[in-house]
């Protein structure tokens, strides 16, 4: 709390009293933290590839691209590491328009399963690589209002992470169903699993449980928060289940109207 006093005096130039006023600026710190924080995190993803970069490319011009193998090798690499620069900047920039206040959803009435139905085929290569069972339950004619882009975008999100923290020969169920307010959508996997201190976490921009993995699976760190700042902007929202090493569970609930 931040005091800021003044004394008053009366006509004869008397002290008569003072004005105290207390300002509450725990709000403010912490989002003066959090803005700090995130400038933090974001310079240091962005310097990660660009260092990787920038090694590769120094060494192929001091001569290691006369060796076709390693030339190709580290192409290859700076390649990788530009394409997830790009990924982060496009994260980036998702959550930066979804935060601003003029921000607005373009709402449509659409049919849910055929959203579903255009997001499914995305990830059948993938789940295939890894022997991942991709199962789709949907109860048809299930139509609501939303913006079409955004929502698959959510359910995009939660089933590239499915994949990422599922093992191979694993299963991802998507369900979709409507409650009295609601469409429900879940991405069930049967992967590594969350800690539960963790949960509460897992929204949070950059926050990995794993840093490593997380990397390695080629994930921004940003998705999830992507996912709950696009269910908070349709007045929907998002829960978790996991236990650790059993799987996964994600809900999503659109409202209707
Ligand atoms: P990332 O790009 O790291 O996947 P996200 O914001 O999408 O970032 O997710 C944040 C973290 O939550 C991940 O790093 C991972 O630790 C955890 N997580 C998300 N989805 C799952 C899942 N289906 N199974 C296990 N862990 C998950």
């Amino acid at each position: 709390i931040e005091i800021v006093g003044a004394p008053i005096f009366n006509e004869k130039k008397m002290l008569k009293g003072a004005v105290l006023v207390f300002y509450d600026i725990t709000e403010l710190k912490k989002l003066e933290i959090m803005r700090k924080d995130f400038v933090a995190n974001v310079s240091h993803e962005l310097k990660t590839p660009i260092t990787s970069i920038k090694g590769f490319a120094e060494t192929l011009l001091d001569g290691a691209a006369k060796e076709q193998e390693t030339r190709e090798k580290f192409l290859a690499i700076i390649f990788e590491e530009s394409k997830r620069l790009n990924l982060l900047i496009d994260d980036l920039l998702t959550l930066s328009k979804l935060e601003k206040d003029e921000f607005r959803l373009h709402v449509t009435e659409v049919n849910a399963a055929e959203l579903l139905r255009d997001i499914i085929p995305m990830f059948k290569q993938r789940a295939e690589n890894k022997q991942i069972q991709l199962s789709v339950n949907v109860e048809q004619g299930l139509s609501m209002k939303v913006d079409a882009d955004r929502f698959k975008q959510v359910i995009i999100n939660l089933l590239a992470n499915a994949i990422s923290y599922t093992p191979e020969h694993g299963e991802i169920t998507v369900t979709m169903d409507e409650t009295d307010q609601s469409i429900h959508v879940s991405v069930a996997d049967t992967g590594i699993g969350i800690p539960q201190d963790a949960l509460p976490r897992i929204f949070e921009r950059f926050y990995r449980v794993d840093k490593t993995r997380s990397r390695n699976t080629g994930g921004t760190g940003l998705g999830l928060a992507i996912v709950k700042h696009i269910m908070e902007v349709h007045g929907g929202k998002i829960t978790v289940d996991s236990e650790l090493n059993k799987g996964t569970t994600f809900h999503v609930y659109f409202p209707k109207a």
